[in-house]
């Protein structure tokens, strides 16, 4: 699918005001793919896991090759790329464009033991399969697995495991993107880097030079963060496709760093209340951070939660299929991923230890190391949390009101915030007198509160408390966007703005309209189309 890479202009790696240049290759050649057009090969694509209702699409595309989606997108007016549709913000909902879905883009290439080249409609699952298989593994992964490669960096996607390995971003060396005229950009991390000013340049083969000013906002220090551009003074080109929905640019194939597999261990904790749950976190993480630095032997990757009230919505059937007995109404539930050097069992006599010392009564489940399948069926329960509530929305859908909407949050805080922000997000949703679920990757400081709808009316308070959370978190340094990303959700939006303000907006609506002058790639997700003779 690549070629060869693009070759930088320019100075030394942002020393000076100069900005680093980046040569643009030609349209590479390819034919245009069909354009499906038959209204019962599009309707699966209309819409996303945001479950958005009035999506509508000009046409559906699966081109198979670079030259293809260059083509493809050269010769269409408005193009929406796609992954596995799994967003839930409606980004990968189609508006009326010609839907570019990435599927036919597969391919996997494992160049060594610690860097692999993917296809962006490669699914997450199937690059895990072929990496398992040589004793690999890629660690960014989100909770839904079924999700693209090319979707997970569109969306910087971001797992449970991110205090440990960070979010998809740190795991890209390389992309290779179509931009909207159809021209081919192949950037290696650590190529072209932003001049001090925050100038970045981008040069076709005519000579012109289209110049991008990289946003000036602070972003947030948090463990995951999925709200527009990127922007940091004397950034990596490659940073600011990450995490950009789409609008930028469409993602062909990535080249990602791999480790070995780890071996790993999970224990199913019930803890007593929310502050045993967080100060045995608080405790794991120092655990974990000990162990990385070559002193202690629990190497904790993640620590999942689930509170009471997500407890009590999760069936029956779902604990009976993990072998766990359902706890009290009061209780919270942690999953704790560990991860086992050699056949070294004094991370789980350290666990023991741990548990005693922060007061947890009840022995846990575990799921020994290596036994995949013990692994699996415990964090099942987990999966079985989103499942619950969504099932739940749906019957008030069809029962109540046809308009009730999924009214979820994904905020982050710093770790050290974490007590307050969950305090402050009880208090929002039950001021409101609403009902209401919490689950998330605790480690992270990264959690999704759930409004549980019983009527069109707490759809719009659930909304207003969630605008007030967001001020909340981004008040303790947090942010509203953690990793499920901005698309076309209205509230979304707003979050955004929220974050980095009126102006912030401008300056990334600046950058869209330097690479994508006619607002083809993904319309209205991130931010609102400017009308016409606005820009
Ligand atoms: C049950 C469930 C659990 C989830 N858990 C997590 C989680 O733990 N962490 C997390 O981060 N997310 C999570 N998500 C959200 C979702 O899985 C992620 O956002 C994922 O990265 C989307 O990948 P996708 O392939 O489905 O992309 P899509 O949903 O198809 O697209 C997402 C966005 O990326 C753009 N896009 C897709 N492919 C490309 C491409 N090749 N080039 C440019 N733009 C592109 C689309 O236009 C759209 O704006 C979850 C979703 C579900 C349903």
């Amino acid at each position: 699918m690549a070629g060869k890479r693009g070759r930088a202009s320019g100075e030394s790696v942002g020393r000076r005001s100069t900005p680093r240049r980046v040569v643009v290759r030609p349209k590479p050649s390819g034919h245009v793919p069909s354009v499906e057009i038959r209204p019962d090969l599009i309707e699966p694509f209309l819409s996303d896991a945001a479950h958005v209702p009035g999506g509508f699409a000009a046409g559906i595309a699966f081109p198979q090759s670079a030259g293809e989606v260059a083509a493809l997108v050269a010769s269409a007016a408005r193009v929406l790329p796609i992954g596995a549709q799994s967003s839930l913000t409606g980004g990968a909902t189609p508006r009326g464009e010609v839907i570019l879905s990435t599927r036919a883009l597969t391919g996997v290439t494992v160049f060594s033991d610690n860097q692999v080249r993917a296809g962006a409609g490669v699914p997450l699952s199937e690059l895990q399969r072929v990496l398992t298989a040589r004793g690999l593994y890629y660690p960014p992964v989100p909770t839904f697995d079924g999700a693209f490669v090319g979707g997970t960096i569109a969306t910087n996607a971001a797992g449970a495991a991110t205090f440990k390995y960070g979010s998809t971003r740190q795991w890209v060396d390389a992309l290779t993107l179509v931009l909207a005229d159809g021209s081919l950009l192949e950037l290696r991390r650590g190529e072209i880097m932003a001049s001090l000013d925050g100038g970045l340049e981008l040069q076709d083969q005519s000579g012109r030079i289209v110049r991008v000013q990289v946003p000036t906002y602070p972003m947030p220090a948090v463990a995951k963060l999925s709200a527009g551009y990127f922007a940091r003074p004397q950034m990596d080109l490659v940073d600011l496709f990450i995490g950009s929905e789409g609008t930028l640019a469409i993602v062909v194939d990535a080249t990602l760093r791999i480790i070995p597999m780890p071996r790993r261990s999970v224990a199913l904790v019930i803890c007593e209340s929310d502050r045993q749950a967080i100060s045995l976190t608080a405790a794991l993480r120092n655990e974990a951070a000990k162990s990385w630095h070559g002193d202690g032997s629990l190497d904790v990757s993640a620590i999942e939660y689930i509170d009471g009230r997500a407890l009590a919505k999760t069936p029956d059937g779902a604990f009976v299929r993990a072998g766990v007995a359902r706890p009290n109404a009061a209780s919270t539930a942690l999953l704790v991923q560990i991860e086992i050097r050699g056949d070294d069992d004094r991370a789980l006599q350290r666990l023991m230890e741990v548990l005693t010392k922060c007061g947890v009564e009840d022995v846990p489940y575990f799921a020994a190391p290596g036994d995949e399948r013990g692994a699996r069926r415990l964090l099942e329960l987990r999966e079985a949390v989103p499942s619950a509530i969504n099932a739940l929305v749906a019957a008030a859908k069809a029962r109540v009101d046809p308009q009730i909407q999924k009214t979820a949050a994904d905020l982050v805080v710093p770790f050290e915030r974490l007590a307050e922000s969950i305090a402050l997000y009880r208090s929002c949703l039950e001021s409101r007198g609403l009902d209401y679920a919490l689950w998330g990757h605790l480690s992270d400081g990264n959690l999704h509160p759930n409004v549980v709808p019983r009527s069109m009316d707490d759809v719009e308070r659930g909304r207003e408390a969630i605008l007030e959370m967001a001020r909340g978190v981004i008040a303790m340094g947090g942010a509203p966007l953690a990793e499920h990303g901005v698309g076309r959700s209205a509230l979304k939006q707003q979050l955004l703005r929220e974050l980095y303000g009126d102006s912030g907006i401008e300056e990334m609506r600046a950058v869209k309209r330097a690479l994508d002058p006619t607002w083809k790639l993904s319309p209205g997700v991130l931010f609102p189309e400017p009308r016409r003779h606005e820009d």
